[in-house]
């Protein structure tokens, strides 16, 4: 069993700095703001904040009730929700004149309506002060709350993303709290709620599964009528979390895209940078084509 412990050549990038990059990070630190961008340390930030104009906040606090092992966010009890919040992430959208934003949060399983309020809320003043941005939101599965998906999807964001993150047999052992048919089923009933929506999702490889099981999640996603699928390389945050089993090469995911696109879906984005956000504005232009 080769457990891979030195990354490829096509994972090795050059960070730079811009000069807007700084900027917008002052931007972030005056208004209290996380970013998934900045948090997670995403080797694309340069390329997102800079060229493509897009970005994903992270609302609600960056201490989640859950602790799935692949995620580096920390674990314990949320301070209180601040209803301000959805205000600024609007000022900083406007202000970063972004043309693309993914809203995302940390599970809130402590709130009743696993934090849909702020995410409608959040909605709503972005199209208030920014009405040609896309607005993609990356929800938890609000405990599997059908009331609070209903809340969430009334606000109508332009794409419901809601990743399953890997495969059935690998879900209990990589994810917590989350299950794989009840994050299928929340997929469903967003489309339900908002037909006129696209949804999507996505998953890591690279945690052990087979091409099979990988397949199996691709036709588990169009059987509950999903219409974007991103595929990525895991990449272990620190030695605490679950480690590679595979690096895969950028060719098998040009496979797996391949393959994503005979199943059905409008539009797939896989390599080894990939990530849930990654290119995302290209992809509100896509599902509205079809
Ligand atoms: Fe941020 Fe997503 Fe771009 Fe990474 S890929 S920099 S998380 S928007
Ligand atoms: Fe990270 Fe989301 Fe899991 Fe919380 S629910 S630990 S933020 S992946």
């Amino acid at each position: 069993n080769h457990v891979p412990n030195r990354k490829p050549e096509w994972l090795k990038i050059k960070l730079n700095t811009n000069e807007n990059y700084t900027e917008l990070k002052k931007l972030m630190r005056n208004k209290e703001l996380h970013t998934v961008c900045e948090e997670a340390k995403c080797p694309n930030i340069h390329e997102c904040w800079g060229e493509r104009r897009t970005a994903t906040f992270m609302i609600l606090g960056d201490v989640c009730t859950r602790a799935c092992r692949f995620c580096a966010v920390k674990t314990g009890l949320p301070t209180e929700t601040d209803l301000e919040e959805p205000k600024r992430v609007a000022e900083s959208v406007k202000a970063m004149n972004l043309k693309h934003v993914v809203i995302t949060a940390v599970a809130r399983d402590d709130l009743n309506d696993g934090g849909a309020f702020i995410f409608a809320e959040t909605i709503r003043e972005i199209r208030k002060s920014s009405p040609l941005t896309s607005i993609e939101v990356l929800p938890s599965d609000l405990g599997g709350n059908i009331e609070s998906l209903k809340l969430l999807m009334d606000a109508k964001p332009d794409i419901l993303n809601h990743n399953i993150e890997t495969v059935r047999r690998l879900s209990d052992r990589v994810r917590s709290k989350a299950k794989y048919d009840q994050s299928l089923k929340f997929l469903y009933n967003a489309k339900q709620f908002q037909p006129s929506v696209p949804t999507k999702s996505s998953i890591m490889i690279g945690l052990g599964e087979t091409t099979e099981e990988i397949i199996e999640a691709m036709t588990d996603l169009r059987v509950h009528d999903v219409d974007i699928l991103t595929i990525g390389q895991y990449l272990q945050p620190t030695k605490k979390h679950l480690s590679v089993e595979k690096y895969y090469h950028p060719n098998e995911f040009t496979e797996l895209k391949k393959t994503a696109f005979e199943k059905g879906f409008k539009h797939c984005e896989a390599g080894p940078l990939v990530r849930s956000s990654y290119h995302a504005d290209e992809q509100v232009e896509a599902a509205a084509k079809n």
